[in-house]
């Protein structure tokens, strides 16, 4: 697994350098601490078990290099993370320092890390990098598809829009501990030294809504005013579709009484780490589902067509989400692709979010019979409406129907024709036919008005 998680420098109340001289495993050092976040350290040499990169503790040095400037994550109370160099021997002005691997100066990749062959290669990795306005934890377990090498990791936190980014020790090392989104991740080898966060009360840690209520977070794809994700002939824009699908969703759902946060609320513009975000942050959110309309072939139309969902990978509450909505897509008889259900851990919303997520593919807005539905008003209705059941299926929330216009529901008041009718019926003056059936709709005969003018006349009422 991987996680990612932005906090406010500001919510931060006390960051603390812990060395862990006893050896401790992650989970034992959370519950003697109880720190909102622990993430793993320097790089350590495990025979002496020590710090092999400059840290410094509460003041006190415990490892300098000798010879060598290091960049480190530096702070004394921790809502002042800076990037700073410790020069060799490694004085320097601020109380905490943890120096490891530069990923990131500057908002700029470097075009070389430097590390020891024994980091090489794609292993667990936890790194820290720092936003002007916020701290970015970064952990990703080991033997996981999630590993990575280290350039790659860099090249990660640059897109985070990192400013400045340290690798910190990883492998079997990979130690990291989110309360808010109740992520432990706990490595073979527990870490010589650890970062703990300690988070303000009213800091972002009580703004994330805790959701008792069933939620679910819809990702309108795209941007505002993205030209490029269109139908050949130019009638039809993804973007706006997304949105729309999402506000129709969201009707459904609302009705149903499931709480819905839309990463994408209006036209703007909104990066997939900002979207993961949005979901990552809410504590208990019980789907992520991502809209979208799909392409094939170059400019022009191409025969690839249908309804397509696609999950990082098999099993689990994603897999069982993405057949509950196949299974009422099917109903509206959209076209469906041969394999509609896809798996695909590279599509990054599919990646960095924590909660079971879905990416619907709609249908192909470069093929002419697709993209005439994806243009239609009613093709939208029913397949928004198909995917909201199928998704209240899936999360075991009760599907409370549309209310139409042609049947009011029992609270509003009667229409003036039905009173009319209540009180023709209640005088005798209509009866219908011997099944006591009214008739309403079917035309009056001449016979069966002079009836009721006669039964009128006879209750004196005219
Ligand atoms: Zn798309």
């Amino acid at each position: 697994m991987v996680h990612l998680e932005r906090t406010a420098l500001s919510a931060i109340r006390r960051a603390a350098v812990y060395v862990n001289t006893g050896k401790k495993p992650l989970s034992e050092i959370v519950e003697e601490q109880q720190p909102d976040i622990a993430l793993t350290a320097a790089f350590y040499d495990p025979g002496a078990w020590r710090p092999v990169c400059p840290v410094k503790a509460d003041g006190e040095i415990l490892f300098a290099d000798r010879e060598y400037n290091y960049w480190a994550v530096a702070w004394d109370s921790g809502a002042d993370a800076a990037e700073v160099l410790v020069p060799p021997g490694g004085a320097c002005g601020r109380a905490n320092y943890v120096a490891n691997c530069l990923l990131v100066r500057q908002g700029t990749p470097q075009p070389k890390l430097y590390y020891n062959a024994d980091v090489a290669g794609r292993r667990g990795r936890v790194a820290v990098g720092l936003t002007d306005t916020e701290w970015i934890t970064y952990g990703a377990s080991d033997g996981s598809g999630d590993a990575c090498t280290p350039e790659a990791c860099r090249d990660y936190m640059a897109r985070q829009g990192c400013r400045f980014a340290v690798m910190m020790d990883g492998g079997r090392k990979v130690n990291l501990y989110v309360r808010a989104a109740g992520v432990m991740m706990e490595g073979k080898d527990p870490s010589q030294t650890l970062i703990l966060l300690w988070l303000r009360d009213d800091g972002n840690k009580e703004e994330k809504p805790v959701s008792d209520q069933t939620h679910v977070v819809l990702d309108a794809g795209h941007d505002a005013g993205n030209l490029a994700n269109k139908s050949p002939d130019g009638t039809y824009f993804e973007h706006e579709f997304a949105l729309d699908m999402a506000k129709r969703i969201r009707d459904h759902l609302e009705r149903c009484g499931v709480a819905v946060t839309e990463t994408r609320p209006d036209g703007s513009a909104v990066s997939l780490a900002q979207r993961c975000s949005v979901a990552n942050g809410i504590v208990g959110l019980d789907l992520f589902v991502s809209l979208h309309s799909n392409a094939a072939g170059g400019s022009g139309w191409s025969s690839a067509r249908g309804w397509s969902a696609y999950i990082y990978g098999a099993g689990g509450a994603r897999e069982q989400a993405a057949q509950a909505i196949l299974t009422r897509v099917r109903e509206t008889g959209t076209a469906v692709r041969s394999a509609p259900i896809v798996y695909d851990p590279a599509l990054y919303v599919l990646k960095h979010t924590a909660a079971p997520a879905v990416l619907i593919e709609h249908a192909f807005h470069t093929n002419a019979e697709d993209a005439a539905n994806l243009k239609d008003g009613s093709w939208r209705a029913s397949v928004a409406e198909a995917e909201a059941r199928g998704i209240t299926d899936h999360l075991g929330v009760a599907w409370v129907p549309e209310t139409s216009q042609e049947t009011p529901g029992p609270d509003s008041a009667p229409t003036e024709a039905e009173q009319a009718v209540a009180w023709i019926t209640e005088q005798g003056i209509m009866q219908g036919n011997e099944a006591g059936d009214l008739m309403l709709d079917a035309p009056l005969t001449r016979r069966q008005y002079a009836v009721m003018e006669y039964r009128k006349h006879l209750l004196g009422l005219q």
